[in-house]
């Protein structure tokens, strides 16, 4: 049916953000020991302010998630939406910033995917580092079905993110704590649903924690131009952005979260948050690859933003907890 060719181009996404930031940490971009494991190889080079926006956007969200995980003192959940072949939570775990409790949600294909690659032989004998320090992470999966995988401290479930009720039943299922502070992300994942279906999860994130912050990373001004490229180009691969028109504006973006009960919101597009980088961050990477055209640079990261919203009823400070 189309609702499963529409899906299945949503779903095929994962990859993209995946190859990107591999040939991204193949370049010193950032490092990322994990990716290689759920991406073969390095494949075909990108342009340079893609890798210059990729650099942007892991260090704008990983700033925010740490900042709010060392709040918490790691007292607390992380639930990536949408997480793809993300590999947030190795990484937290090299920073000693593992929280409780860290769930991923995707598509059960997607999901199926992910455990098959974490569960083949080469990813914990190679990174043996992982095998010996987590060995509730690697030793002690205990995988339900081939569509969830559960530990101590790590968790993937396969949901539709649009059936808010079976979501909240699984994460329960696998003791999600409702009472503990909660991160929630989203990267490049609310843009492919319709806006009333992205407010219900948003909605549905401020009802059920007293506690949170909600990342939300995706397009934004998507009514210029070259907004409308980036949406031609998708729908070429018959990928649809269904939520387009909650990424008219960072005001937009921010208005999402605000009528949903969440207290604080702010946004800001890549280019200001690429900006803010800390200067000695900046000449190295922009000695990494000439860019001839900083325009391109300007106006690709003009239409992606990065947006977070705050409950603090512990009184955390995560309100003050900013870019
Ligand atoms: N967040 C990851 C990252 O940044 O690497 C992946 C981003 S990818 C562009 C979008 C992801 O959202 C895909 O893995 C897709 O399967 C997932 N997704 C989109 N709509 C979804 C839905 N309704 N339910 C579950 N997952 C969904």
């Amino acid at each position: 049916t189309d609702t499963d060719t529409a899906d299945e181009a949503v779903r095929a996404t994962c990859d993209d953000a995946t190859i990107c930031k591999r040939y991204a940490t193949s370049k010193g971009y950032w490092k990322d020991p994990y990716i290689q494991y759920f991406v073969r190889s390095v494949g075909e080079r990108k342009a340079p302010e893609i890798n210059r926006g990729y650099y942007a956007r892991v260090q704008g969200v990983d700033h925010l998630l740490d900042a709010f995980i060392k709040k918490a003192e790691c007292d607390c959940q992380v639930i990536n939406l949408g997480a793809g072949l993300d590999t947030t939570f190795w990484r937290l775990k090299d920073k000693n910033l593992m929280p409780r409790k860290f769930f991923e949600v995707d598509f059960p294909t997607v999901v199926a995917r992910k455990i098959h690659n974490i569960k083949k032989k080469t990813f914990c004998a190679s990174a043996s580092y992982v095998f010996q320090l987590l060995p509730s992470v690697c030793l002690g999966f205990v995988c339900t079905d081939a569509h969830s995988l559960d530990s101590d401290r790590y968790c993937i479930i396969g949901a539709d993110l649009r059936d808010i009720s079976s979501l909240d039943e699984k994460l329960k299922k696998f003791q999600l704590n409702p009472e503990l502070p909660t991160l929630l992300l989203s990267e490049c994942v609310l843009v492919y649903m319709t806006p009333s279906q992205s407010s219900n999860v948003v909605h549905w994130a401020a009802e059920t924690f007293h506690t949170a912050m909600f990342i939300n990373y995706e397009q934004v001004n998507m009514s210029d131009r070259f907004g409308q490229v980036m949406i031609e180009n998708l729908q070429r691969r018959q990928c649809t952005l269904a939520g387009v028109e909650a990424c008219q504006s960072l005001d937009s973006q921010k208005e999402r979260f605000l009528k949903t009960g969440w207290q604080h919101a702010d946004a800001l597009d890549m280019i200001t948050v690429y900006s803010m980088l800390p200067q000695e961050d900046m000449a190295r990477i922009e000695s990494l690859e000439f860019l001839d055209e900083r325009e391109l640079l300007q106006q690709l990261l003009q239409h992606y933003s990065i947006c977070w919203a705050t409950k603090d009823r512990l009184n955390l400070g995560n309100a003050h907890v900013t870019l």
